[in-house]
């Protein structure tokens, strides 16, 4: 029997991109977002079923959930991918955009975990594979917001693990870093551009933006694909890893984060982002 995915914010970038390669590989596929005429092409493939989801409206996970196991019976793959990045300084990030990056990326994805769960433990059995980021390992200058939505979201899978793993259910991270080849960097940049930063803060400014500049030219030019199939490896793992890091842009950095003391870890990045 066919296996099925739902995949969130199938829109553009590494969802729709995600839904394609399993639609591709004879999956049926739940692709999920907000604006379903962003779905028109993908909606032409037999085995894929466009349908409305906002992370932000649980009305629309319930019907998205019910019309997918009306439609193909059954759900195996939960793919948490809707998600933006709220970066700027913190100071001069408003209330509202905070709340509004946690009710996204964090309990969005809560409530659609939620929501699968009843299906996933009446069969015994599910994939849960959330989107992070380097930045759910590593607090990033100008990415404090964002980072504490995906550290909040590397918790909750990192627990999450455990509780499932006991019913059959299994739980992944992917933690791309900073591919950007998709909307992200517009959305990221548009959300940036509404900010006002104090003018004390613009030497600090301008010496991470060079230095994001740099980074951003050494990005992996095969960071989608490797995302993709990172996120492809991870439904099919018959394991309990809860980890994939796909991309090598940001494994010195994790590699610091992961494997040395906090006190050459934090060296490290002094050196690399106050110049210390
Ligand atoms: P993207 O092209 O901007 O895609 C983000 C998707 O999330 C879009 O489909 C967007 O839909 C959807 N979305 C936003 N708010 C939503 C909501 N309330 N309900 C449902 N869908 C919503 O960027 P991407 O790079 O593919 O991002 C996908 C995931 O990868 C995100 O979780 C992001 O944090 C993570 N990530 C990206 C990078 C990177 O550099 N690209 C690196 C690490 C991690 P709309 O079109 O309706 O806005």
């Amino acid at each position: 029997m066919k296996k099925t995915v739902l995949i969130t914010g199938t829109s553009t970038g590494f969802g729709a991109a995600t839904a394609y390669n399993f639609a591709e590989k004879g999956w049926n596929v739940i692709a999920t977002m907000r604006d379903i005429t962003m779905g028109k092409e993908l909606s032409r493939l037999n085995n894929v079923l466009v349908t409305r989801l906002d992370v932000q409206d649980r009305k629309s996970i319930d019907a998205a959930i019910t019309l997918a196991i009306e439609h193909f019976g059954k759900i195996d793959v939960l793919i948490n991918n809707a998600g933006y990045g709220q970066f700027g300084i913190f100071e001069s990030i408003s209330r509202e955009a905070i709340l509004n990056q946690f009710e996204v990326n964090v309990f969005g994805v809560m409530d659609v975990i939620k929501a699968i769960l009843p299906h996933f433990r009446s069969h015994k059995g599910g994939t849960i594979v959330n989107i992070s980021s380097g930045a759910g390992a590593i607090g990033f200058p100008m990415a404090s917001v964002y980072s504490a939505s995906k550290f909040a979201l590397e918790g909750l899978s990192e627990g999450l693990r455990y509780e499932l793993a006991s019913v059959g259910i299994k739980v992944k991270l992917i933690e791309p870093g900073g591919a950007m080849k998709t909307g992200f960097g517009t959305r990221m940049g548009s959300e940036i551009a509404a900010l006002k930063p104090a003018e004390e803060y613009i030497p600090f400014l301008t010496r991470i933006g060079k230095l994001y500049g740099g980074m951003e030219g050494n990005s992996d030019p095969d960071a989608v694909e490797k995302v993709v199939a990172a996120i492809y490896d991870a439904a099919l793992d018959n394991t309990h890893q809860l980890r994939y890091t796909p991309t090598n842009d940001i494994a010195p950095i994790l590699k610091a984060r992961r494997s040395t003391s906090e006190q050459a870890y934090q060296s490290f990045t002094d050196s690399l982002f106050l110049g210390e």
